[in-house]
């Protein structure tokens, strides 16, 4: 029992071992075969789609080490997502090839369920009307798009649905300018190579017939995932724009003080003192107020307003230390607010 027990854990580091040297990312399953979505997508179309187009996105993302590049963990493709910002071109394209086509089988089915049911009926109804007409707009976001991209139906870190569109491999969890982010609940492929062979150059035909396998019940298990999903608030926070600036020139100009190097303070602190005042005086997304968040903003722009004193007059390094010390613990009570 004991020697099992023992087995059991070894052979259980050695896989966690493997798992973290390797951090590769792997091709999803189908859950039907290539030609099980026929008429509407034909298997010639399907074999190429997945096997190739969708293979080589996966590749080129595990040679480009995406996972290691952006510090995130191979389970961890979403906050890969969230982390590309258009500074990365391979990541982008390859990671986003990889997300998108693999959300995009997953809301396939050869024996869909045809209406959406339960939370996502009742959100449909309230704010599109009618399943129908949500698959008209959508159809028109998709013939709108020029080139190639893709169409998605999004929950918005408010909790509402949105349509959008996104060219190339984009999708909505990455920060691009333009870009309304959310988490995408249905996406559907609108490049040439996912209709070309059956449908040629008609797009408007191959996006009114996908319908017929789309699995509402799959887009609904999404939509309740994504409403439950940290990522939701990460992205809520990353919207918050005066927040964003505030706490990338704030770790810019502290770390290297934290190292006893001032410079940077004595240089920025009048910066950091407007960005720490357009803070306070931003609006606070909706997950982030509460009665404290407005106080502790104040107290935060009246002790940066005493660093700004000691930094930039006559300035003494111990002074400068001791009201960074202070700035520093009401800064802890903001990110504790705002990690919640
Ligand atoms: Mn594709």
């Amino acid at each position: 029992m004991i020697r099992n027990f023992l087995i059991g854990i070894f052979i259980f580091s050695l896989n966690s071992m493997t798992f973290a040297q390797e951090e590769k990312y792997t091709m999803p399953e189908l859950k039907y075969k290539f030609d099980a979505l026929e008429p509407h997508i034909d298997a010639k179309t399907m074999e190429i789609h997945y096997s190739k187009h969708h293979k080589a996105y996966l590749d080129n993302l595990n040679k480009s080490g995406g996972n290691t590049i952006l510090g995130a963990t191979a389970a961890g493709l979403e906050d890969l997502m969230f982390a590309v910002d258009g500074k990365n071109a391979s990541i982008r394209n390859n990671g986003g090839g990889h997300y998108n086509h693999s959300l995009f089988w997953d809301i396939l089915s050869p024996t869909p369920q045809k209406m959406a049911d339960g939370k996502l009926e009742v959100a449909i109804k309230n704010q599109f009307v009618s399943q129908d007409s949500l698959i008209k707009l959508m159809n028109a976001e998709g013939l709108k798009r020029f080139g190639s991209g893709w169409v998605w139906l999004v929950v918005t870190p408010f909790k509402t649905l949105t349509i959008i569109s996104t060219p190339n491999q984009d999708n909505p969890i990455m920060d691009l300018d333009d870009v309304k982010r959310g988490i995408p609940v249905l996406g559907i492929d609108v490049w040439e190579h996912a209709y070309y062979l059956n449908y040629q150059n008609k797009r408007g035909e191959y996006l009114k017939n996908i319908w017929n396998v789309v699995d509402w019940a799959q887009v609904g298990k999404n939509y309740e995932a994504a409403l439950q999903s940290p990522l939701l608030k990460k992205i809520e926070k990353s919207n918050w724009k005066s927040f964003k600036e505030f706490n990338q020139l704030y770790s810019q100009i502290t770390l290297p003080a934290k190292a006893g190097d001032y410079k940077l303070i004595k240089e920025k602190s009048d910066e950091l003192l407007t960005k720490a005042e357009m803070l306070e005086k931003s609006n606070i997304p909706g997950s982030f107020q509460n009665t404290d968040i407005k106080s502790v903003l104040k107290e935060l722009t009246s002790v940066i307003k005493d660093l700004h004193k000691s930094a930039s007059k006559k300035p003494k390094d111990a002074k400068i230390q001791a009201n960074l010390l202070k700035v520093e613990e009401v800064y802890k009570k903001v990110l504790e607010i705002v990690s919640k």
